[in-house]
């Protein structure tokens, strides 16, 4: 089934098209649609919807989105929402590796350093039908970037049961364990001709 996925970030694609097939992702831009809603909403589940429903309204198929991002217990939750936008400031965006560096500054001295990914995924099917599933990956922030794989937070977070970071995992061990995976499968699960 072709499924639209509300997002103009490619490494997030490679992944939910590892996830979802046999299905087929597409990107608005793929089709040469414009599409970079402001994600006005306070939380990943309201930002979630909002893409949803607003490539939805233009689409009138299947749609996915995924609001994602890095919560810091000892940062109470930050960056949380604001995981892509981390540091920007005045329309100049930080690159990631410069982003891990300024968190991993905020996080000089500080000993309790339990951290976890956050996704909110929705499956938009209709006006007003939609199934929404918000799953985690728990870890430990470490002090340095470690490995090469992945991308965003991936080579500062840490993953005991793994004793690897996340950028140290290969493709398959990070959909295994990751949230993006385990939401995605969920919905995988569920989405058969009967429902779209
Ligand atoms: P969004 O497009 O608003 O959902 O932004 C998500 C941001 O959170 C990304 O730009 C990354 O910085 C971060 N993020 C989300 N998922 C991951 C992941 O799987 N690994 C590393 N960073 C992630």
């Amino acid at each position: 089934m072709k499924i639209y996925f509300a997002s103009g970030n490619s490494h997030k694609r490679e992944e939910m098209a590892r996830i979802f097939q046999p299905h087929s992702i597409v990107l608005p831009s793929d089709e040469g649609i414009s599409f970079n809603p402001e994600e006005t909403e306070n939380s990943f589940f309201g930002n979630s919807l909002l893409k949803a429903r607003a490539l939805w309204e233009i689409v009138q198929k299947p749609v996915l989105a995924d609001d994602s991002g890095i919560c810091v217990d000892a940062l109470n939750g930050a960056p949380g929402i604001y995981s892509a936008r981390f540091g920007s400031e005045n329309g100049i965006e930080l690159s990631s590796g410069q982003r891990n560096e300024l968190l991993l500054s905020r996080m000089k001295g500080i000993t309790n350093r339990t951290s976890r990914f956050v996704c909110s995924m929705v499956l938009y099917l209709g006006k007003d039908r939609f199934i929404n599933v918000q799953e985690t990956l728990e870890g430990v922030l470490i002090d340095r970037e470690l490995g090469t794989g992945g991308f965003g937070y991936d080579p500062v977070l840490f993953v005991p049961s793994y004793n690897k970071t996340v950028a140290q995992m290969t493709a398959e061990e990070k959909d295994a364990c990751s949230h993006r995976g385990k939401a995605g499968r969920l919905l995988v699960r569920l989405l058969t001709d009967d429902i779209t």
